[in-house]
This record gives structure tokens, sequence and C-alpha cells, in this order.
């Protein structure tokens, strides 16, 4: 936090106001990375999905994008469940006022779990009531265990809340709309309500018949959209990762019933592999395929990719949901909206005299790849930090060079001698070139060491020197930022070199 702080990646929103709970800005670095991440989503999932590969029908997958609207029609959400179902039961404590989930609710018992007239210590996993309750229960009970609040029998006349002193002030488990409202047009009447999207998705269902109207679709295809969403998250915590305001990228990918199973498969190894390319390798990312029990009614299919944040370690969190949704949405719009949202697909049906098909109306299935950009960017930074004594600067990122805020630094060695006038011709190259993923770095002041230092910390993951050689061979240094070896390499192969290694 404190690096991402003071290289202007995340700052407090409102910082000078002495903040607000929940709500982060980006600085310059993080702007442009989060950039870099939402526009290589759009690249690998609508411009060129899936990297040009065939989907399990053997056809290149298509994909269009929508921007659609934070507020929509208040019936959307009704449709959708959002008004009646998106909630979280949670319990109040009425003694100080705190809130909490009820499923991340536990309680410290005595190890044989009878705690006859004694008092069972509450409290939430990574907060600090943690560590106080488990003192205060060690203390009462000696050997003790920690099961949920939820396999106690109520009502919990024992039980002290997390902050609380005095037992049985934790209100019985309510709903609370995780839904921000808000109140659209002159006249301050409840009957106008309408709500600030808790996500992307639904903007996306409620266009399916515009966009199968108007633009040559034909199922299978994606509809993708990027932007913002907010939930009244009763607990934000963690950095960026539970935020009231964040940014996701779904697609809504659209097809026949009966592939609908072997499109999930697809979308969900997909998206693994997608975070994979992008320096999210190894044991801190996880597939983690739902349990039946844990499945919506409508899905068949439901997986997680989850990183093992420093904060979640050795746990993961998750950073994108693949779920197989069947009909269920377009369905409920259908109904609630009295507007058909059927399909006619004419490859299908009955082959006729003419060798065409009779066709076949159904409602298509639904495959939902829903991914936060903040946890993404989130992950990468944490992916990507390392601490190393040994260098100049203790501690840097690696960050992959398609996400990377900073492309590529141009130093001439020193400030005279001509190599300022060739280090700034370089670096015109590279941002006419590379200047739209992110910015070319030119520093001609303080020692090259400092100046090494100050770019591994940004994550840029080349640096090229101009120096006494440049002049005689055409040649300058390239320095990768992760091994911090230098090489040379001649002037005009540099942009050859930056495509290559910017590919993704
Ligand atoms: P969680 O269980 O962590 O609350 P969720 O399962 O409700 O998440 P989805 O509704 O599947 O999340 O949303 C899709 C993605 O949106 C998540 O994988 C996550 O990356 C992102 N997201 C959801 N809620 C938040 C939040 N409060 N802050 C930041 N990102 C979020």
């Amino acid at each position: 936090m404190s690096l991402c702080k003071r290289r202007g990646f995340i700052f407090q929103a409102s910082e000078i106001y002495g903040g607000i709970n929940g709500f982060w800005d980006y600085g310059p670095l993080g702007a442009q990375l989060k950039k870099n991440l939402r526009d290589a989503w759009w690249q690998d999932m609508i411009l060129n999905p899936c990297w040009g590969r065939k989907g399990p029908d053997g056809e290149r997958v298509t994909c269009v994008p929508v921007e659609t609207c934070i507020i929509q029609n208040p019936k959307v959400w009704e449709a959708s469940g959002h008004v009646g179902g998106f909630n979280d039961p949670m319990v109040d404590d009425r003694e100080t006022k705190g809130r909490y989930r009820y499923d991340h609710v536990m309680v410290y018992v005595p190890e044989s779990g009878d705690a006859g007239d004694k008092p069972v210590f509450a409290y939430v996993g990574d907060q600090p009531s943690e560590a106080k309750q488990k003192k205060k229960a060690e203390k009462t009970f000696g050997a003790i265990k920690s099961v949920p609040l939820s396999s106690l029998a109520r009502p919990w006349d024992r039980v002290i809340g997390p902050d609380a002193e005095k037992p049985g002030t934790l209100t019985e488990p309510r709903m609370f709309n995780l839904m921000f409202d808000t109140i659209p047009g002159a006249i301050r009447d409840e009957a106008n309500k309408a709500y600030l999207r808790p996500e992307t998705a639904q903007g996306v269902f409620v266009q399916f018949k515009n966009v199968v109207d108007t633009t040559r679709v034909r199922i299978p295809f994606g509809i993708g959209n990027t932007g913002r969403s907010f939930r009244n998250e009763v607990t934000p915590r963690n950095f960026t990762f539970r935020s009231r305001e964040f940014e996701q990228a779904e697609l809504e990918f659209f097809c026949h019933p009966s592939e609908s199973v072997a499109w999930y498969k697809f979308w969900r190894d997909f998206r693994m592999e997608w975070w994979k390319s992008l320096g999210l390798a190894g044991e801190n990312l996880i597939l983690r395929e739902h349990d039946k029990d844990e499945l919506s009614h409508y899905s068949q299919g439901t997986s997680d990719v989850e990183y093992r944040f420093p904060f979640t370690a050795p746990g993961f969190g998750e950073l994108e949901g693949i779920a197989h949704r069947g009909d269920y949405d377009l369905t409920q719009h259908q109904k609630h909206s009295k507007i058909k949202l059927d399909y006619f697909d004419t490859t299908r049906g009955e082959v006729l005299p003419n060798g065409g098909k009779k066709g076949e109306r159904y409602m298509p299935h639904c495959i939902e790849p829903a991914a936060g950009l903040d946890r993404g960017a989130l992950a990468l930074i944490c992916e990507g930090y390392t601490k190393d004594e040994s260098r100049p600067s203790p501690e840097f990122l690696k960050l992959h060079p398609r996400i990377a805020p900073i492309k590529a630094a141009v130093f001439p060695l020193v400030d005279k001698d001509g190599m300022p006038e060739i280090a700034e011709k370089l670096a015109d190259g590279l941002f006419k070139r590379f200047g739209h993923s992110g910015f070319i770095e030119t520093d001609p002041k303080q020692s090259i060491g400092k100046r090494y230092a100050r770019m591994d910390e940004a994550g840029c993951p080349y640096c090229f020197t101009v120096d006494g050689q440049t002049k005689e061979d055409q040649t300058v240094t390239v320095r990768d930022r992760d091994t911090g070896k230098q090489d040379r390499m001649n002037i005009d192969k540099v942009e050859a070199f930056m495509a290559e290694k910017l590919g993704g």
C-alpha cells in the first residue's frame, strides 16, 4: 500500500478530507495500469476473442461490445432479482452499532463444545476482533475451538459480539440490500427511486434484442462491457479488494442450450489461461469449481479464478467468476418486460426440401465470465511486488510489459556530449509506436543508478541508455528490470524489440 501511494498507483478517495470508507482513486501510474488491463481484456475478449482460437463449435469466437448506463429503469433490478434478493444476511450489535455479515461471524467455544453459563466470544476473521476475542476465550476456557455463529442455538444470549463487552447484544440476522439508491429528476419522491447498478451484466441482457436485431451476430456470440458497479458493502476492506465502487469487465456469451456446458468449460479454461498470460502464474492462482450446494438454482456450473492475495493467504480471494447462468436472465426480463427475447436460429431444425433448415426458436443459455478490474489490478501489483535488499530499489514491481504503465525509459547516460539528442530521437520513435499503451519515460537528470531504481519501482520493464559508445557504433544498452542485466543493442532494433515484448 505504501509503494502504491508513494509512486502514484492508488490513493484514498477524498484523502485531504480524511478519505471515505470503501472508495479508492487511481493516481497516474495506477490509472494507466488499470487502463492497460481493461484494454487487454477488450482486445482478448471482444476484438480478437480468445487470441483467435476456435470455440467448441469449431468456429472463430465472435463477441461485440456495448456500453450501458449505471442507472437503469428500476424494473431491471426487480426482474434480475437484485431488489428482492441481492442481500447478504447481516447481524447488528445493539451495544456497539457494529454490523457484520452473518456468514462471516465465528465464535470461540470450549473445545468440549459446552460453554455452560459462560460467555462465548464472537469474532470476524482478519479483523482486530479475532485476536482480542481469542485471548479472552482462552482465559475463560483454556482449550478452545472455533465454530460458525450460525451453528449456535438462538437466541444468542451468551454471545459477546466481536467488538462488544456485554453478552446478548447481537440481533437476529437480517437482510441488507447492497444496492445504492438515488432519485433521478426534480421530485424527491420514493416512487421515483432508482439504483446504481450492482453489476454491469443486466445492461447487456436488456439490450440483447437490440443487438441481435441491429448487428449481424448469430448465436453463439458474446456481448461484453466494462464499467463501474456499486455495492454498499458492509465491511469494505483489504485495500481495493472489497470496495463500494469498483469496475467490472463482464462478457455474456449466448449459445444453444445443448452446447452450453461445452461453452462453459471453454470460457472457464480460457479465463484461467488469460490471467496466467498476464503474469499471475504459479501457485498463487487457482481455478475453483463450486460445489453443487454452492450453485444458484439455475446454474449448471460456476468456477472462480482465485488469487492468493497477501491478506487472504494462505487462502484465496475471487478475481473472476465464470458462471453458467442458463436462460435465467433472459427469461426473467421477458417475463417482466413482456417483450419476447427468444431467438430464432436458422441454422437448426429439420432440413427442408430446398436444402435449407426449418429453424428453431429457443431461449439462449448464457455463460458469464465476470471479472473485477480493481481486483485484477491489485493482484497484478501484489504478484509483481518483489523485495530484494541487494538492489538500488529494495522494492520493485515485476509487471508484465503489457500491463506496465511505463513501457520503456530512454536515458542519456549524461546530459551532454550529444547523448540527450540521440536519446530524444529514440524516445520520439517509441512515443509514436507505443505511446498509446503507456508512458515512455525520458529523464536526463540524476545518477543512472537512481534513474534505474525509480523505473524498477514503477514496474518499467526496459530502460535504454545512450552512452559514449552509441555515437561510435549506434548501439544502446537495454537493461532488463527483473534481472538488472544489460545488453547492447543496435538503436534501430529497439522498436522491434519492444514490439515483441509488448505483444501479449
Ligand atoms: P464476493 O463474493 O467477493 O463479494 P461476488 O461473488 O459477489 O464477490 P460477483 O458478483 O461474481 O462477485 O462479481 C464479479 C467480480 O466483480 C468479482 O469476481 C470481483 O472481481 C468483482 N467485485 C465484486 N464485488 C466487488 C467489490 N466489492 N470490490 C471490488 N471488486 C468486486
